[in-house]
């Protein structure tokens, strides 16, 4: 079981789920961040963290949102890891409120 990041986080990234997680598997991206599906331990640390509901369950993903597990695993292993908060993007609480976004993902 792992957690995944989702469409909410494009274009926000607001980096405060990155702290917590005990075992370092964010990954970061230019617009977006990612959980290594490998290395996550399941521990819903980073659940509650992030203040756009980006972070969920892979076994709660709604239909639309079941993509974002691929896109985790697979981007998980080009980007590079994090283990500190980064600078939210620019405009990150506009984009907070922006649901449908998928298509703005810089890969
Ligand atoms: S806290 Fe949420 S919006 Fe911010 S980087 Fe983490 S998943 Fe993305
Ligand atoms: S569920 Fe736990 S291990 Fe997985 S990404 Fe979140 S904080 Fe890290």
């Amino acid at each position: 079981m792992t957690f995944v990041v989702t469409e909410s986080c494009i274009n926000c990234r607001h980096g405060d789920c990155i702290e917590v997680c005990p075992v370092d598997c964010f990954y970061l991206g230019e617009n977006f961040l990612v959980i290594h599906p490998d290395e996550c331990i399941d521990c819903a640390l980073c659940e509650p963290e992030c203040p756009v509901d980006a972070i969920v369950c892979e076994d709660e993903l709604s239909e639309d949102q079941k993509v974002f597990l691929e896109i985790n695993e697979r981007l998980s292993q080009s980007w590079p890891n994090v283990n500190e908060k980064c600078e939210p993007c620019p405009d990150a609480d506009h984009w907070g409120t922006i649901k449908e976004k998928r298509h703005l993902l810089k890969e």
